[in-house]
This record gives C-alpha cells, structure tokens and sequence, in this order.
C-alpha cells in the first residue's frame, strides 16, 4: 500500500446468484476502487450462516459467488479477494469486541427487526393447520404479557421523580418490571426463531472492517445505522485498550439501491425479484415480461409516466441514452407498449452481462484459477489479520503474548 493509497474493506453474501442489483449497486464500484485503493474484497459466509443455511451447498455458493465477482471485473491481481471463514481472525475479533458493545445498541439496528421479521414470515408459510396456530398463539400470548407487564409499571413510572432522592423501592420494582418486559421481548425473539448470531451480526461487520484496520467501505445508504455501530465500537475500543483502529468512513457517491422485478422491495435472492448477472438471454426475457410497471397503466395508449416505472429505472443503466429519451417520450406519449418496452430492456440487459457470461464460462472451465485466487486472498489476509490480533491480544492482556509481557512472564 503507497502513501496516496487508502484501505478499503466490501464483503457480499455467498446467497444465491449475484443479481444486477449486487452489480449495479456494489461490483462495478468494487472494480474503479481496486484501480486507486488497496482494496479487500470478501464472500462473507460467517454472515450466510446466521440464518437457515445447508452446509453442503454453502462452500459451493462461497465459490460461485468469486467466480461471479470474477467474472462481473473483479481481477484478484489487483485486489485481494478471499473467504470470510479462511481466516477465522474475523470470528475471534468479534467475540473482543462483543466485550465493548452494548447490548442497547444492537437492539436499536433496524436491519435485525426486518430480518427477524423476515424470519418469522418464512417459519409461517413452512407452517400449516395447527402448527401456523401454534406460532400464532405464542406471539399473541407474549404481547398480551409484555402489555401487562407494562401496565404494570405505569403508576411507579408516575411516582419516579428523577430531580428527587431515589426511592430504592421503587426503582428497583421498575428495574424488575423492565426485566419482565425484556424476558418476554426474548420469548417473542424466540418464537421468530431468530439466531444470536443474526443478533451480532453487525459486530462481526465491525471486526471485517477494523481487522484490516480499513478506512473507507463502499456501502449503500441503508448500511449507514451498521457503519455507525463500527465506529461507535472502535472509539470505545481505543478509550479503553489504546489507540488501534481507525475512524472508517463510507465512499460516498454509490448508485442508489437498486428495486427488484416486483418495483416495491431491495433487489434480492430471497424475495424472488432479480435478475442474476449470469442468466442466460431466454430466462431475462422471462423475468422482465413478469416485471412491474406504472400501475397506472392499463393499456398501450394511456399515457405511462417512466418516472415512476422501475422497468424504465432498469433502462437508464443498460440502455443507451439516445433510446431511453425515445422510450421516455414513447412512453408519455402512449406510443409504446410495456410489452415492447421490457423486450428492449431485455435485450440491453442481455448485451451488457454477455462479456460477464462469457468470463463465468471460462472460469468454470478453470476452476483453479478462482481457488488459487481465494486462497492468495486469505493468505495476504491472515497476514494482515494475524499483525492485527497481537497488537489487540496484547492491549486486551489476553494470549500467550500477554502473559510473557506481564510482571509474571517478563
Ligand atoms: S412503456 Fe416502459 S417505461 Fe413506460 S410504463 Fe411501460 S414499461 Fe414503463
């Protein structure tokens, strides 16, 4: 790394194909910052496993997803490109600093509510008859509880002056009603059968980042509460062990999240809305007739109004300028049907991810060639990684080196 030169940490899930949104929204990004930055670029599989995972397929999605990354421009001889889990540094500095994190914190982080919800959605449609019932029930009966509980606490909650002695009694019949509350929120959490893991999830975003002592990350706007977290756990870390890591600030200018086929929700795997970068001409076509439109819209001849069309948000990233200000006034103008309009759309998108196909082929042809670059990858970083854990080990007085540097070793 040169003087000019600015680490940068981005990692990406290993479920399921790499989508146009992945593309769109992170990979293309990944590719100009490996050309100016040392960049680190990792398939975050600790993070797969937080939810429901099959341990057979999983080595083989890590792979498939670097020889998609590969294949979407990301060279290994410009950057370092590696497996979360091969360099298990990523885990042990998580568990450090679980030891500087509060619990409030993680319970403020919006992405652990949507995904518990999303959790409990999918444990319900497994579900059918009484079994559905059953889950039901259990929710039904924690929030009767934990408004119970909470009643319960209103009259101490009145009589609590904050400027007056504290009357012990009643702040502790508070505490215990508060305690109430949490136990049933965990039993409620239980139900959702969300995992501790998917709990810490954002501390173990905040060890992939500072292991490598990074400064910048390339992340969307909605990662924003995540990257607060980090920096919130590195200054508590240095208040306490000694200056370590750095502040990691977020590169701005990334592309705007980019909507699925549904035009309602986040491109993603698990909703069913994507295009992957590497479905073949057919299967595009496919995916963008079932596409959402102006709901407006009924037939060809009303006017459409592209601005809130996702179809026409997907055109101005494949799509030639010149063709989308034809779509657009076509469009307005009634001239053009959603029909035709996704067809083009298809076929802009297909000329786009044929380089990226083409590449894919070549590399499953040659699976070598990703192995070999993943494990360069994770050497160079546990090098990194390992420089990191002893100076951390040390501060924390923790590993053998701790202890040789004690009054008892020395
Ligand atoms: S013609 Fe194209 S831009 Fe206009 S509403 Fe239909 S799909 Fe959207």
């Amino acid at each position: 790394m040169n003087g000019e030169q600015k680490r940068v940490f981005s990692g990406i899930q290993p479920s399921g194909d790499i989508h146009i949104g992945n593309y769109l929204g992170a990979i293309k990004k990944w590719v100009e910052i490996a050309t100016v930055h040392d960049a680190i670029y990792c398939i975050v599989d600790n993070h797969a496993i937080t939810v429901e995972f099959d341990p057979k397929s999983l080595p083989i999605r890590s792979f498939e997803a670097a020889r998609a990354v590969m294949a979407c421009g990301i060279n290994p001889e410009a950057c370092t490109l590696f497996v979360q889990s091969h360099v298990p540094e990523h885990t042990e500095l998580t568990w450090l600093f679980n030891s500087v994190t509060p619990l409030g914190s993680l319970f403020r982080m919006i992405q652990f509510k949507e995904k518990t919800r999303s959790a409990l959605r999918k444990a319900l449609s497994k579900k059918s008859g009484g079994a559905r019932a059953t889950i039901l029930h259990q929710i039904k009966g924690v929030a009767t509880t934990v408004l119970e509980n909470a009643a319960q606490i209103g009259p101490d909650l009145a009589a609590l002056d904050p400027t007056a002695d504290p009357n012990e009694d009643l702040v502790a019949r508070l505490n215990d009603g508060m305690g109430n509350i949490m136990q049933q929120l965990q039993v409620g959490l239980g139900v959702s059968n969300a995992s501790a893991g998917l709990f810490d999830y954002p501390v173990l975003q905040a060890a992939d980042i500072l292991l490598y002592k990074a400064g910048l990350v390339p992340v969307g706007e909605d990662q924003e509460q995540h990257l607060e977290l980090c920096r919130e756990i590195a200054e508590r870390f240095n208040r306490r062990f000694g200056n370590i890591f750095p502040a990691v600030a977020r590169i701005p200018g990334q592309a705007p999240r980019i909507l699925g086929l549904d035009g309602k929700q986040k491109m993603s795997k698990s909703l069913g809305n994507t295009i992957g970068v590497l479905d073949p001409p057919d299967m595009i076509e496919e995916k963008m007739a079932r596409a959402f439109t102006d709901p407006k819209r009924l037939r060809k001849t009303d006017p459409g109004r592209p601005e809130v069309c996702n179809v026409f948000t997907i055109h101005t990233y494949f799509t030639p300028k010149e063709i989308c200000a034809e779509i657009e006034t076509d469009c307005r103008a009634g001239k053009l049907g959603c029909f035709d309009c996704k067809k083009i759309a298809a076929k802009h998108i297909d000329v786009a991810l044929k380089p990226i196909r083409n590449r894919a082929k070549d590399l499953e042809a040659n699976p070598k060639r990703v192995i070999e670059a993943l494990d360069q990858g994770a050497e160079r970083c546990r090098k990194i990684a390992g420089q990191t854990m002893t100076e951390v080990r040390e501060a924390m007085g923790i590993g053998p080196g701790a202890l040789k540097k004690s009054s008892i070793g020395g």
